[in-house]
């Protein structure tokens, strides 16, 4: 909408500029048939003479008109008046009185020339400018012919101008009224083509056009941007409950609460379904995390019809933080690490504020300077690798949190603990070589299928075996699908010849992949998965760390069972 009104303000301002110029080409001509008439008169000597003036005129007029074309590229549009318009108004009403007094004074038939400027000015500026403008007109053809002539004599020309005052005058109030008319529907129209219906937020594609326009003030005032990514908790199953009305109902309320919350400069949208983002401009992380903390917590306390049969007894939001330029570096980075965030909301029990946290950029401060490159493109790499496999997104973020709180547990050191988290992080990485039809294959593989897919930890391995600084990982990469019976992949080691790191590893990464949905098989409650990790302890697992992780997930199972 934004582009759409430039192009519209930029094609009146041509239009503009053009007939001004076209005013100050009559000025020209009127000077010249004032002091030429001697020379119009023998024209058809002279007509060689006056094509290359015009040529020369036109020529100069376009060169003008080209140099301000390519000036105007780099500014901004606006109907509000600049000093620069009030000179260039002064100079117009200026160059009109001289050319008026040049060609008669009172007596000169030039005087309507002054609605060249009246009516540029109430087109550009509306009906205020206008009147001002032509009152000051109808002043200066007054006070000349007042000026001129005797003051007993009957002053003719000062009755007929009165009429030429009450033309301008006219002019600009009725085209005036009009411009601003058409400028107030214009208004109304973009509103309503940026809100969203609903919830009367604005929609998403306005959404998007703020904050590139957000983004690209922080960047050259190096500020912050911070973007909130609202979920509703539950939200299906209120739906379920009470129909989709009630639902919509909803959406209405919490639409209206965060525009009550929001400070004036911020921007609430409705990013799609039951998700809302909100634009804070001039915002470090720490403080919009304050504003996010205050909007869920508001919407915990208003009471919401039927809410006392949700899963958590009250209808809630959950929230992801994030902000430009720390934690991101371009509006898709920013995006994309708020809806990160919202997913570790919701996977911490929802109801929660959560901000982005990448491991990736924690494993950039301990790699040498020269693979900082390689880090970027693993994180390219993940990116792919998530494209191409539905599951992978989330499930590298769920097996981190597993794989710390494992880590915790059992009472790991800390040098330990940092190379599992590189591990859990990186562990799927060598499924970039795998196609998408195989990762995502509803029907069984065929042997040739499996024998790819079982490449990948040794793939993974390669991947980063050229930085130094991540060498202690490998292992992880390496041994995260052997057996603890022997019977695994890729080079079928036994019990604790298994790294113990990575025997923790395929704990929780086959955890995950049990209560996950994946494309062959739909996912375990959390119930029947712990059965098949006790099933399979000492088979496929460590029964040592399998313990373990079922005592954390039977001491979490609430906020667990809850998270997806
Ligand atoms: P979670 O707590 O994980 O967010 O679970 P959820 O049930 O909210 O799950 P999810 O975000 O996947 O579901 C979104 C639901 O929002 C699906 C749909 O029923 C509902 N929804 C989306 N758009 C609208 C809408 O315009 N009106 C109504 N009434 N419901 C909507
Ligand atoms: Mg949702
Ligand atoms: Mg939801």
């Amino acid at each position: 909408m934004h582009q759409i009104e430039n192009k519209f303000q930029k094609k009146v301002y041509e239009m503009l500029f053009v007939s001004k110029l076209l005013s100050l080409l009559f000025c020209g001509i009127i000077i010249f048939i004032q002091y030429n008439v001697h020379f119009l008169k023998n024209l058809h000597k002279y007509m060689s003479f006056s094509m290359i003036t015009a040529m020369l005129g036109i020529g100069m007029l376009t060169l003008i008109y080209k140099i301000w074309i390519f000036s105007y590229k780099n500014n901004k549009i606006t109907s509000k008046v600049s000093a620069t318009d009030i000179i260039e108004i002064i100079l117009f009403i200026g160059i009109f009185s001289i050319l008026i007094i040049f060609s008669g004074v009172h007596t000169s038939h030039y005087k309507f020339i002054f609605l060249f400027i009246i009516i540029p000015t109430t087109m550009q500026f509306g009906i205020n400018y206008g009147i001002g403008v032509s009152s000051i007109c109808s002043i200066l053809v007054l006070l000349i012919d007042y000026m001129a002539l005797p003051r007993n004599t009957i002053n003719i020309f000062f009755e007929t101008d009165l009429i030429l005052t009450g033309v301008f005058l006219l002019t600009a109030w009725s085209l005036g009224y009009y411009v601003n008319i058409e400028k107030e529907y214009r208004k109304e129209i973009s509103q309503l083509a940026n809100m969203d219906e609903l919830t009367g937020v604005y929609n998403h594609r306005f959404f998007q056009e703020a904050l590139s326009e957000k983004i690209e003030v922080s960047k050259n005032k190096k500020t912050s941007v911070a973007l909130l990514f609202i979920d509703i908790d539950y939200f299906k199953y209120y739906n379920d409950l009470y129909g989709h009305q009630a639902g919509d109902k909803v959406l209405e309320k919490i639409g209206d609460i965060l525009k009550n919350l929001i400070r004036k400069e911020d921007i609430v949208a409705r990013y799609g379904g039951e998700e809302f983002a909100i634009i804070l401009p001039n915002t470090k992380e720490e403080q919009a995390l304050n504003i996010a903390e205050k909007i869920r917590s508001t919407i915990e306390k208003i009471e919401f019809e039927g809410e006392e049969n949700l899963p958590n007894k009250k209808l809630t939001v959950s929230v992801g933080v994030s902000d430009f330029p720390n934690k991101a570096k371009s509006k898709e980075e920013l995006i994309k690490a708020s809806d990160d965030a919202l997913y570790r909301a919701k996977f911490f029990n929802k109801n929660r504020v959560e901000t982005y946290h990448s491991v990736l950029e924690e494993l950039k401060k301990d790699i040498q300077q020269e693979h900082i490159d390689l880090i970027s493109s693993v994180k390219t790499l993940i990116s792919v690798i998530n494209a191409k496999d539905r599951y992978t997104y989330g499930h590298t973020e769920r097996v981190v949190i597993y794989c710390k709180m494992l880590a915790d547990r059992l009472g790991l050191r800390e040098e330990d603990k940092k190379i599992l988290r590189y591990g859990a992080y990186l562990h799927d990485i060598g499924k970039i070589e795998i196609g998408k039809d195989i990762l995502n294959k509803k029907m069984p593989l065929t042997d040739e299928e499996w024998k790819l897919l079982k490449k990948h930890p040794e793939n993974g391995a390669e991947i980063i075996r050229a930085v130094d600084s991540l060498k202690d990982v490998i292992p992880l990469i390496f041994y995260h699908h052997e057996r603890y019976d022997g019977n695994g992949y890729p080079k079928g080691l036994k019990g604790e010849e298994i790294p113990y790191l990575a025997r923790i590893l395929t704990v929780a990464d086959s955890f995950d992949a049990m209560t996950s949905n994946r494309p062959y098989q739909s996912r375990k409650s959390f119930e029947d998965a712990i059965e098949e990790l006790r099933r399979c302890s000492k088979s496929q697992f460590d029964p040592k760390i399998v313990d373990v992780f079922i005592e954390i997930i039977e001491k979490n199972i609430d906020k667990f069972d809850r998270m997806r």
